[in-house]
Protein backbone atom coordinates (compact mmCIF):
# COMPACT_ATOMS: atom_id res chain seq x y z
CA UNK A 1 0.00 0.00 0.00
CA UNK A 2 1.77 3.08 -0.78
CA UNK A 3 0.21 5.81 2.41
CA UNK A 4 1.71 8.73 -0.41
CA UNK A 5 -1.58 8.12 -2.23
CA UNK A 6 -3.77 9.61 0.78
CA UNK A 7 -1.49 12.41 1.59
CA UNK A 8 -2.55 16.17 0.06
CA UNK A 9 0.31 17.55 -1.16
CA UNK A 10 0.35 22.04 0.33
CA UNK A 11 -2.57 23.55 -1.63
CA UNK A 12 -3.53 21.12 -3.14
CA UNK A 13 -7.70 21.94 -4.45
CA UNK A 14 -8.92 19.11 -2.68
CA UNK A 15 -13.15 17.96 -3.62
CA UNK A 16 -13.98 14.89 -1.68
CA UNK A 17 -16.84 14.03 -4.11
CA UNK A 18 -13.90 12.97 -5.84
CA UNK A 19 -12.28 10.75 -3.75
CA UNK A 20 -12.89 7.32 -2.84
CA UNK A 21 -14.34 6.58 0.72
CA UNK A 22 -14.42 2.86 -0.64
CA UNK A 23 -11.51 0.25 -0.46
CA UNK A 24 -9.97 0.10 -2.85
CA UNK A 25 -11.08 -3.29 -4.92
CA UNK A 26 -9.39 -6.61 -4.44
CA UNK A 27 -8.39 -6.14 -0.75
CA UNK A 28 -9.58 -8.87 1.18
CA UNK A 29 -11.23 -8.44 4.62
CA UNK A 30 -9.85 -10.97 6.61
CA UNK A 31 -5.94 -9.95 4.87
CA UNK A 32 -6.57 -6.63 6.24
CA UNK A 33 -7.19 -7.74 9.49
CA UNK A 34 -4.02 -9.70 9.51
CA UNK A 35 -2.18 -6.74 8.47
CA UNK A 36 -3.75 -4.14 11.18
CA UNK A 37 -3.05 -6.73 13.75
CA UNK A 38 0.79 -6.95 12.40
CA UNK A 39 1.07 -2.88 12.11
CA UNK A 40 -0.58 -2.40 15.88
CA UNK A 41 1.79 -4.88 16.93
CA UNK A 42 5.06 -3.32 15.46
CA UNK A 43 3.20 0.19 16.72
CA UNK A 44 3.33 -0.87 20.32
CA UNK A 45 6.92 -1.80 19.82
CA UNK A 46 7.45 1.34 18.57
CA UNK A 47 5.87 3.22 21.13
CA UNK A 48 7.79 1.15 24.26
CA UNK A 49 10.96 2.36 22.54
CA UNK A 50 9.19 5.89 21.74
CA UNK A 51 8.21 6.34 25.77
CA UNK A 52 11.56 4.70 26.91
CA UNK A 53 13.58 7.21 24.36
CA UNK A 54 11.62 10.20 25.95
CA UNK A 55 12.49 12.90 22.97
CA UNK A 56 10.06 12.89 20.48
CA UNK A 57 6.67 14.07 20.68
CA UNK A 58 3.70 12.85 18.77
CA UNK A 59 0.58 14.84 17.61
CA UNK A 60 -2.28 12.65 15.82
CA UNK A 61 -4.95 14.53 14.48
CA UNK A 62 -8.52 12.89 13.75
CA UNK A 63 -10.95 14.60 12.14
CA UNK A 64 -14.56 13.60 10.19
CA UNK A 65 -18.04 14.37 9.34
CA UNK A 66 -20.50 13.10 12.25
CA UNK A 67 -19.94 9.02 12.29
CA UNK A 68 -16.75 8.62 10.44
CA UNK A 69 -15.26 6.45 12.97
CA UNK A 70 -13.34 8.42 14.91
CA UNK A 71 -14.02 6.56 17.57
CA UNK A 72 -13.65 3.00 16.12
CA UNK A 73 -10.08 4.09 14.99
CA UNK A 74 -9.24 4.93 18.18
CA UNK A 75 -10.27 1.92 20.21
CA UNK A 76 -9.16 -0.46 17.09
CA UNK A 77 -5.38 1.09 16.36
CA UNK A 78 -4.56 2.82 19.60
CA UNK A 79 -6.46 0.81 21.94
CA UNK A 80 -3.80 -2.13 21.95
CA UNK A 81 -0.62 0.58 23.12
CA UNK A 82 0.39 0.51 26.50
CA UNK A 83 -1.64 3.53 28.07
CA UNK A 84 1.47 4.96 29.59
CA UNK A 85 2.97 6.99 26.93
CA UNK A 86 -0.57 7.40 24.82
CA UNK A 87 -3.15 9.54 25.37
CA UNK A 88 -6.33 10.83 23.97
CA UNK A 89 -7.64 13.97 23.86
CA UNK A 90 -11.34 14.79 22.73
CA UNK A 91 -13.06 18.41 22.33
CA UNK A 92 -16.46 18.91 22.62
CA UNK A 93 -18.18 22.18 21.74
CA UNK A 94 -16.14 24.60 23.91
CA UNK A 95 -17.73 26.00 27.30
CA UNK A 96 -16.34 28.33 30.53
CA UNK A 97 -12.58 29.13 30.40
CA UNK A 98 -12.63 27.44 26.91
CA UNK A 99 -15.19 30.05 25.59
CA UNK A 100 -13.49 32.84 27.74
CA UNK A 101 -9.97 32.25 26.15
CA UNK A 102 -8.98 32.30 22.34
CA UNK A 103 -9.44 28.88 20.55
CA UNK A 104 -6.37 27.60 20.38
CA UNK A 105 -5.86 27.75 24.17
CA UNK A 106 -7.40 24.24 25.20
CA UNK A 107 -5.80 23.05 22.33
CA UNK A 108 -1.89 23.75 23.34
CA UNK A 109 -2.33 22.60 26.73
CA UNK A 110 -2.92 19.28 25.30
CA UNK A 111 -0.41 18.99 22.67
CA UNK A 112 2.39 15.61 23.69
CA UNK A 113 5.22 16.44 26.02
CA UNK A 114 8.32 14.47 24.96
CA UNK A 115 7.88 10.33 24.89
CA UNK A 116 4.03 10.85 24.13
CA UNK A 117 1.28 10.25 21.20
CA UNK A 118 -1.57 12.14 22.02
CA UNK A 119 -4.34 11.89 19.81
CA UNK A 120 -6.75 14.48 18.89
CA UNK A 121 -10.55 13.45 18.37
CA UNK A 122 -11.85 16.48 16.85
CA UNK A 123 -9.78 19.57 16.96
CA UNK A 124 -8.59 23.02 17.03
CA UNK A 125 -10.11 22.39 12.77
CA UNK A 126 -13.48 22.48 14.66
CA UNK A 127 -12.97 26.41 14.63
CA UNK A 128 -12.86 26.20 10.33
CA UNK A 129 -15.42 23.65 10.77
CA UNK A 130 -19.15 23.40 12.48
CA UNK A 131 -17.66 27.34 13.33
CA UNK A 132 -17.69 27.63 9.94
CA UNK A 133 -21.09 25.40 8.77
CA UNK A 134 -22.94 27.39 11.94
CA UNK A 135 -21.43 31.22 11.77
CA UNK A 136 -20.85 30.72 15.18
CA UNK A 137 -18.11 33.50 14.03
CA UNK A 138 -18.17 35.84 11.45
CA UNK A 139 -16.49 35.00 8.15
CA UNK A 140 -13.20 37.02 8.47
CA UNK A 141 -12.54 35.93 12.04
CA UNK A 142 -12.82 31.57 10.87
CA UNK A 143 -10.97 32.95 7.72
CA UNK A 144 -7.99 34.06 8.94
CA UNK A 145 -7.42 30.90 11.48
CA UNK A 146 -6.25 28.89 8.27
CA UNK A 147 -3.48 31.07 9.17
CA UNK A 148 -3.35 30.74 12.35
CA UNK A 149 -3.87 26.74 12.33
CA UNK A 150 -0.82 26.02 9.62
CA UNK A 151 1.12 28.49 11.92
CA UNK A 152 0.43 27.11 14.81
CA UNK A 153 1.59 23.38 13.73
CA UNK A 154 4.87 25.06 12.37
CA UNK A 155 6.13 26.34 15.92
CA UNK A 156 4.61 22.88 17.52
CA UNK A 157 7.10 21.47 14.41
CA UNK A 158 9.85 23.24 14.50
CA UNK A 159 10.08 22.85 18.38
CA UNK A 160 9.67 19.06 17.98
CA UNK A 161 6.68 17.69 17.45
CA UNK A 162 5.76 14.97 14.86
CA UNK A 163 2.06 15.90 13.60
CA UNK A 164 0.11 13.69 11.50
CA UNK A 165 -3.42 14.43 10.57
CA UNK A 166 -6.46 12.16 9.52
CA UNK A 167 -9.49 13.01 8.15
CA UNK A 168 -11.60 9.82 7.76
CA UNK A 169 -13.69 9.97 4.22
CA UNK A 170 -17.36 8.43 4.26
CA UNK A 171 -19.87 8.52 1.98
CA UNK A 172 -23.57 10.68 2.46
CA UNK A 173 -24.73 6.75 2.12
CA UNK A 174 -22.65 5.61 4.43
CA UNK A 175 -23.68 7.88 7.28
CA UNK A 176 -27.07 7.08 6.64
CA UNK A 177 -26.38 3.90 7.33
CA UNK A 178 -24.60 4.37 10.47
CA UNK A 179 -27.24 6.75 11.87
CA UNK A 180 -29.97 3.92 10.92
CA UNK A 181 -27.53 1.55 12.87
CA UNK A 182 -27.62 4.00 16.12
CA UNK A 183 -31.40 4.11 15.89
CA UNK A 184 -32.08 0.29 15.05
CA UNK A 185 -29.30 -1.12 17.80
CA UNK A 186 -30.27 -0.58 21.25
CA UNK A 187 -26.75 -1.02 22.09
CA UNK A 188 -25.80 1.71 19.80
CA UNK A 189 -28.71 4.21 20.25
CA UNK A 190 -26.88 5.96 23.04
CA UNK A 191 -24.32 7.60 20.69
CA UNK A 192 -27.59 8.93 18.65
CA UNK A 193 -28.22 12.23 18.88
CA UNK A 194 -31.52 13.81 16.81
CA UNK A 195 -29.13 16.76 16.29
CA UNK A 196 -27.19 14.56 14.67
CA UNK A 197 -30.11 14.85 11.55
CA UNK A 198 -29.88 18.65 11.34
CA UNK A 199 -25.70 18.10 10.68
CA UNK A 200 -26.77 15.55 8.48
CA UNK A 201 -28.76 18.01 6.27
CA UNK A 202 -25.75 19.97 5.60
CA UNK A 203 -23.53 17.56 4.31
CA UNK A 204 -22.77 20.00 1.74
CA UNK A 205 -21.69 22.73 3.82
CA UNK A 206 -19.68 20.31 5.74
CA UNK A 207 -17.90 18.93 2.92
CA UNK A 208 -17.19 22.55 1.16
CA UNK A 209 -15.50 23.36 4.75
CA UNK A 210 -13.62 20.04 4.92
CA UNK A 211 -12.21 21.09 1.42
CA UNK A 212 -11.02 24.01 1.94
CA UNK A 213 -9.48 23.52 5.36
CA UNK A 214 -7.82 19.68 3.58
CA UNK A 215 -6.46 22.33 0.91
CA UNK A 216 -5.38 25.08 3.25
CA UNK A 217 -3.80 23.32 5.80
CA UNK A 218 -1.71 20.75 4.75
CA UNK A 219 1.82 21.51 4.79
CA UNK A 220 5.03 19.58 4.89
CA UNK A 221 5.36 19.46 8.71
CA UNK A 222 1.43 18.99 9.23
CA UNK A 223 0.39 17.25 6.33
CA UNK A 224 -3.81 15.85 5.63
CA UNK A 225 -4.53 12.05 5.25
CA UNK A 226 -7.48 11.35 3.62
CA UNK A 227 -8.24 8.16 4.99
CA UNK A 228 -11.20 5.76 2.96
CA UNK A 229 -13.33 5.01 5.87
CA UNK A 230 -16.26 3.05 4.31
CA UNK A 231 -14.96 0.01 5.55
CA UNK A 232 -13.69 -0.22 9.01
CA UNK A 233 -10.84 -2.68 8.38
CA UNK A 234 -9.18 -0.25 5.54
CA UNK A 235 -9.32 2.79 7.64
CA UNK A 236 -7.70 0.66 10.39
CA UNK A 237 -5.40 -0.16 8.15
CA UNK A 238 -4.49 2.67 6.84
CA UNK A 239 -4.25 4.63 9.93
CA UNK A 240 -2.23 1.90 11.77
CA UNK A 241 0.09 1.83 8.67
CA UNK A 242 0.71 6.13 8.84
CA UNK A 243 1.22 5.52 12.43
CA UNK A 244 3.91 2.80 11.94
CA UNK A 245 5.59 4.58 9.03
CA UNK A 246 5.80 7.78 11.05
CA UNK A 247 7.52 6.25 14.01
CA UNK A 248 10.10 4.13 12.19
CA UNK A 249 10.88 7.65 10.49
CA UNK A 250 11.54 8.78 14.15
CA UNK A 251 13.58 5.61 14.73
CA UNK A 252 13.32 5.67 18.28
CA UNK A 253 15.98 3.84 20.16
CA UNK A 254 15.68 2.34 23.98
CA UNK A 255 18.59 4.32 25.92
CA UNK A 256 21.93 3.46 26.25
CA UNK A 257 22.55 1.96 29.85
CA UNK A 258 25.51 3.86 31.56
CA UNK A 259 28.01 0.37 31.49
CA UNK A 260 28.39 0.47 35.33
CA UNK A 261 25.05 -0.64 35.51
CA UNK A 262 25.47 -3.35 32.77
CA UNK A 263 27.65 -5.55 35.25
CA UNK A 264 25.65 -4.68 38.14
CA UNK A 265 24.95 -8.13 40.46
CA UNK A 266 21.52 -7.76 42.13
CA UNK A 267 22.55 -9.13 45.67
P1 LIG B 1 -18.96 14.17 19.68
O1 LIG B 1 -17.62 14.12 19.01
O2 LIG B 1 -20.02 13.36 18.98
O3 LIG B 1 -18.87 13.87 21.14
O4 LIG B 1 -19.50 15.66 19.57
C1 LIG B 1 -18.76 16.75 19.97
C2 LIG B 1 -19.46 17.99 19.48
O5 LIG B 1 -18.70 19.12 19.85
C3 LIG B 1 -19.62 18.02 17.97
O6 LIG B 1 -20.94 18.33 17.65
C4 LIG B 1 -18.68 19.16 17.56
O7 LIG B 1 -19.12 19.82 16.42
C5 LIG B 1 -18.69 20.03 18.79
N1 LIG B 1 -17.49 20.87 18.84
C6 LIG B 1 -16.22 20.48 18.94
N2 LIG B 1 -15.39 21.54 18.89
C7 LIG B 1 -16.17 22.64 18.73
C8 LIG B 1 -15.91 24.02 18.61
N3 LIG B 1 -14.66 24.51 18.62
N4 LIG B 1 -16.96 24.86 18.49
C9 LIG B 1 -18.22 24.37 18.47
N5 LIG B 1 -18.54 23.07 18.58
C10 LIG B 1 -17.53 22.21 18.71
MG1 LIG C 1 -21.49 12.89 17.72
Amino acid sequence: MDLDTYRIAPDQPVHLADLDPDAPAGIDKDDALDQVADATDQLSELQERLYAEGRHKVLVVLQAIDTGGKDGAIRKVFGPLNPQGVRIASFKAPTGPELAHDYLWRIHRETPGTGEIVVFNRSHYEDVLVVRVHGLVPEERWRARYRHLVEFERMLAEEGTTIVKCFLHISRDEQRERLQARVDDPTKRWKFNPGDLEERARWDDYVAAFDEMLSRTSTAYAPWYVVPANRKWFRDLVISRLLVETLRNLDPRFPEADPSIVTTQIA
